[in-house]
């Protein structure tokens, strides 16, 4: 679970992991923390953050005096921005990691809260926070769904609502006998909405943004089911493409 961790960051991990219980810990340091925080102000501050602001649109870095990345100047996109606090490194992907896998639920309300944060104004125009739905086979393992966790505390710290918004078809239909075409939309159409929308701003969290192609299937879903402008906000962002 923790490979590619340092034994220094592993025993820290573990250390904080039973700390969280009693008397209250860090769960990065181990230092003293106020009752019911997971992580300390210091470590809270020194969490690995973007330096320069990214493309307006998916937040990928850009050179200096560009506005939008290559890429988001010529794809069509579902949602207006994507924003992640940081890159998928150091102590974001402990963090992550032991939200997702080790059960340390406690963390999503100081991540949710630096998203809310991050959201700042452009929150201003949404009406519900949501998630993309979970894969019904990976949360019997996981048994809870770190991407709710987070929407319900990013919500709750920007005082809106969380509503579960989304679903995810139980199976695809049988791609036997069908024409590549319709093969292709089916396989495309992963996500659908539980009620319709009313043109409503709609807020999706997750805990990791990599390739988009999640992101950007909830945002047509959420488009196509009459909801308004979509904002994904996400804890990390990977650039696993561009490597
Ligand atoms: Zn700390
Ligand atoms: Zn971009």
């Amino acid at each position: 679970m923790w490979r590619g961790t340092s034994p220094v960051r592993l025993h820290r991990a573990v250390a904080g992991t039973v700390a969280l219980l009693f008397p209250p810990r860090c769960f990065l340091c181990a230092g003293p923390v106020d009752l019911l925080e997971p992580l300390c102000s210091a470590c809270t501050g020194a969490l690995p953050r973007w330096e320069e602001p990214g493309c307006a649109v998916c937040g990928r870095p850009v050179g200096a005096g560009r506005e939008i990345c290559p890429q988001c100047s010529v794809a069509p996109r579902w949602y207006s921005a994507v924003r992640s606090l940081g890159p998928y490194e150091g102590e974001l992907l402990v963090l992550i990691r032991a939200l997702k896998y080790g059960g340390e639920r406690a963390l999503a309300r100081p991540l949710g809260e630096l998203l809310a944060q991050l959201a700042g104004e452009e929150a201003d125009a949404a009406r519900w926070v949501t998630c993309v739905p979970p894969d019904p086979r990976r949360l019997r393992q996981r048994e809870h769904h770190a991407a709710e966790e987070l929407a319900r505390t990013t919500a709750g710290a920007l005082g809106l609502p969380y509503r579960k918004l989304l679903y995810k078809p139980r199976s695809t239909p049988p791609q036997v006998g069908r024409s590549r075409r319709e093969r292709t939309v089916a396989l495309a159409e992963r996500f659908a909405t539980l009620r319709p929308g009313r043109e409503e701003g709609v807020i999706v969290v997750d805990d990791v943004y990599t390739t988009g192609a999640t992101a950007a299937e909830a945002a047509r879903a959420l488009r196509a089911g009459g909801y308004g402008d979509v904002l994904i906000l996400a804890v990390a962002h990977t650039f696993d493409d561009a490597n």
